[in-house]
């Protein structure tokens, strides 16, 4: 392996490099940030730097002895297998898409940047070996190499071998196995996926066969580190320390990746990718410029008109020669006056889709953005977005760790790691913050506990929920497909901003087939209406036939169709909506307005019912709290309803299915104990029939078992589970009714060697649900 670096190093020009280097600084026209010496552009010719920059393109490499040296030093070193996996992965999903290397190289030199500013902050020696803070790419395109250096942090020799043959990302194993799993699924959604993940340093390899990166950090001296992908070797420099500080990239291009030496090309990706990063990014490149050349001076001839004179000198000037020469120069690539400081006016949309894209990798535009300045107890800009879609594991890591936040203060990166600059259910919102209120020279951990920081969250939520309430119509639909579990496990979580989120609810409803915000319910109320109705639910189907519902849709009201895991327990938490109380219509208490009329029929069948409510009392004793008549049954003949405080079945089938279960296993348990309330149809055959046969022979075991199956098909109608052992029981009640509506004998047993006997008996428990009205007679 020891060859790769000789061979690699062959064409290096390191010491050329660092010669140019200095020249760079004495080109470079520091525009300096006041208190932080960060490098601005601003560069103007200088021929003696100028030579040795061309010079310095044309490298001959190290000396014999140095090779030797560099032979005899190597150590040797095999990548860690997942590097291996990644870069297979890498290699075989990202072939159309190559060009994101230079991104990825330049994210990195950045970041390495902003550790190096950052430790400045509390300790200005960091900065001792050079002060510049920059990225410098540059093209050799006789040896097919590119070149990617940076001030940054650098790498020690331990930082090397750890960070570029190891992958220390946690969740990578996860990762590399779903990609396995995504391989054939087409290669959009891989680079959607790996692009997402940040494939980072290894993609070099997708346009070089060698890589080789020198660095120096403070702590160690300069050492080299080359890899053909196969395995790596370091080995300290024999130059020295000649890079100061940073990190020197070489990308030994493969034959076919020769365009990304191209001047053209590289400004073109720099400015799709990488225009926002916060340092100045200088591309090496010759320009063709008009030198005017002075002729040797000829004395003016004397005139005795002094304007005669004048006019004499203005020829001679237009006569002076003209000719081009090629200007070798440091070309700034990015304007790194951040977005977020422009005026919003000023920035078009298209640039903040730009700085989107760049902030997050994403490959769709946002879905919304915001862009403002606070003022008061603490100033501060910031810039939020919304993706289109949030990575689909999100829920599984909610709460975890991660919001997308990253801070800033007066323009210097600090960290996108405090994870409390959003909460949550709005972990999905990416952006930054910079503020000036903020000290600058403190540690991060001290930064964190400052006030400052809980009064800069408040104020981003609320800005972050004034973004979301102004997102469009057309675009609103999008973002609840995405964001409802969000916004609904906010209602639950953020109390102080309980009210900003519940306008952000929609449901489905009665009302029609498109969703509804609460304030479009509200303004449909009917007149008198206090509440706000709804029912929970599986499905939309299901709920739509539920017996709570249908009498109350049937005279005009509307009622919310809770469809999702989460909607009751969101509901739960919200007390009212614009002065108006939520009520469940599956609990007990219900108070839809009754005319006069109404209520005497009511207690009518309650009178004329009586006989049955009593014995269903005495018989169901072990399993309901009461039977009573119902107001709001219309098609079904009996329902279970939960009390007041118990829980109703959809929330009893969540809470047993343990989705975003909050329960401990002992309260749930009491819940799912609880003895529901049965309410009785007045109106319907079969309850009719029961009274009479009950009125008649109340002992009879057919009416009993009607009874029984009655109260069960109710539990399953609300949505309740049948409690252990029961759905067997109710399977045989249902298939002696069978039995009897199909004239099969009582107690005929199956053939012995019948294999179907099981299959039939599903589809028998199944059947019994829908037990259609018109079939009371055979009970
Ligand atoms: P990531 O950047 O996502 O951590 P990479 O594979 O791109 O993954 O890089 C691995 C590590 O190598 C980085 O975390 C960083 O520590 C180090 N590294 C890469 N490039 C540079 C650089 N230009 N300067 C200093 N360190 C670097």
């Amino acid at each position: 392996m020891k060859y790769f670096l000789l061979l690699g190093l062959g064409l290096l020009f390191l010491s050329e490099w660092a010669v140019a280097q200095e020249g760079v600084g004495t080109v470079e026209e520091m525009t300096v940030d006041a208190d932080l010496g960060l490098s601005r552009e601003g560069s103007r010719t200088d021929a003696e730097a100028v030579a040795r920059e061309a010079e310095a393109i044309n490298p001959d490499g190290l000396s014999p002895a140095q090779l030797a040296e560099l032979r005899a030093k190597a150590s040797n070193h095999t990548f860690q297998t997942e590097v291996n996996r990644m870069m297979k992965l890498i290699i075989n999903s990202l072939y159309r898409n190559k060009e994101i290397f230079l991104r990825e190289l330049i994210s990195n030199a950045s970041d390495a940047l902003d550790k190096i500013r950052l430790l400045s902050l509390t300790d200005r020696k960091v900065l001792d070996a050079t002060e510049e803070l920059g990225i410098r790419i540059k093209a050799d395109a006789e040896r097919r190499l590119l070149h990617i250096i940076d001030t940054g942090l650098g790498m020690t020799k331990n930082d090397l071998v750890n960070n570029l043959g190891t992958i220390a990302k946690s969740g990578t194993a996860d990762f590399l196995s779903k990609m396995q799993d995504v391989e054939k699924s087409g290669a959009q959604e891989m680079n959607d996926m790996i692009g997402q993940f940040g494939v980072g340093f290894y993609s070099a390899f997708l346009v070089a066969d060698r890589v080789t990166v020198v660095s120096k950090h403070n702590d160690d001296d300069q050492h080299v580190w080359e890899s053909d992908a196969n395995s790596f070797s370091v080995a300290p420099d024999p130059r020295g320390n000649t890079l100061k500080r940073g990190t020197h990239i070489t990308l030994h291009l493969k034959e076919e990746a020769a365009d990304y030496l191209q001047p053209d090309t590289i400004r073109a990706l720099v400015k799709k990718y990488s225009q926002f990063i916060n340092f100045p990014i200088h591309l090496w490149a010759s320009r063709t410029e008009t030198v005017e050349e002075e002729e040797a001076d000829e004395p003016a001839p004397a005139g005795d008109d002094e304007d005669a004179q004048v006019e004499d000198v203005t020829e001679e000037k237009k006569e002076k020669k003209k000719t081009e020469r090629t200007v070798w120069d440091w070309e700034l690539m990015n304007d790194n006056k951040p977005i977020w400081t422009r005026k919003p006016a000023e920035v078009s949309d298209e640039e903040y889709i730009t700085f989107y894209k760049s902030l997050t990798k994403d490959t769709s535009p946002p879905l919304a953005k915001a862009h403002f300045v606070a003022e008061g107890e603490v100033s501060f800009r910031a810039l939020l977005f919304v993706p289109r879609a949030q990575p689909a594991d999100s829920f599984n890591r909610y709460g975890s760790k991660t919001d997308h936040i990253k801070l800033f203060v007066r323009r210097v990166f600090i960290t996108d790691e405090f994870n409390d600059l959003m909460p949550n259910y709005l972990a999905f919102i990416q952006g930054l913050v910079d503020s000036d209120d903020l000290p600058l020279n403190v540690s991060r951990e001290t930064l964190q506990q400052h006030k400052l920081i809980k009064v800069i969250k408040k104020k981003l939520v609320r800005k972050a929920l004034d973004m979301l309430k102004k997102i469009s119509d057309d675009e609103y639909e999008g973002f609840w497909k995405e964001y409802s579990t969000n916004i609904k496990l906010g209602v639950m979580e953020d109390p102080s901003n309980r009210a900003r989120l519940a306008k952000l609810l929609r449901f489905h409803s009665s009302a029609s087939e498109s969703m509804t915000f609460l304030a479009d319910y509200v303004s449909r109320m009917k007149k008198g209406q206090n509440h706000i109705y709804y029912i929970a639910g599986a499905s939309r189907a299901e709920v739509e036939k539920s017996p709570f519902a249908e009498r109350l849709v049937r005279s005009g009201y509307e009622v919310l169709y809770l469809t999702e895991a989460v909607d009751e327990y969101c509901l739960g938490a919200l007390p009212e909506y614009d002065g108006h109380k939520f009520q469940n219509v599956a609990k007990e208490i219900f108070d839809v307005n009754e005319s006069e009329q109404q209520k005497e029929r009511w207690e009518s069948y309650k009178e004329q019912f009586q006989p049955l409510t009593k014995w269903l009392d005495q018989q169901l004793n072990q399993y309901i709290t009461r039977a009573a008549v119902s107001k709001r049954l219309a098609k079904s003949p009996a329902a279970l309803v939960a009390t007041v405080f118990g829980w109703t079945g959809n929330m009893e089938r969540l809470a047993l299915s343990n989705a975003h279960q909050k329960a401990d296993d002992a309260q749930r348990k009491h819940h799912l104990s609880q003895k529901k309330m049965m309410e009785i149809n007045p109106r319907h055959p079969l309850v009719q029939e029961l009274l009479r046969r009950v009125n008649d022979a109340p002992d009879d075991p057919a009416t009993k078992l009607a009874a029984m199956s009655l109260y069960r098909t109710a539990a399953l109608r609300s949505g309740f589970m049948l409690q252990e052992g029961q759905a067997v029981e109710f399977a045989e009640s249902v298939e002696l009714m069978l039995a009897q509506a199909l004239g099969v004998p009582a107690g005929a047993a199956p053939d012995e060697d019948d294999l179907d006997a099981a299959a039939d008996h599903d589809d028998a428990a199944d059947d019994a649900e829908e037990v259609p009205a018109e079939d009371h007679d055979e009970l």
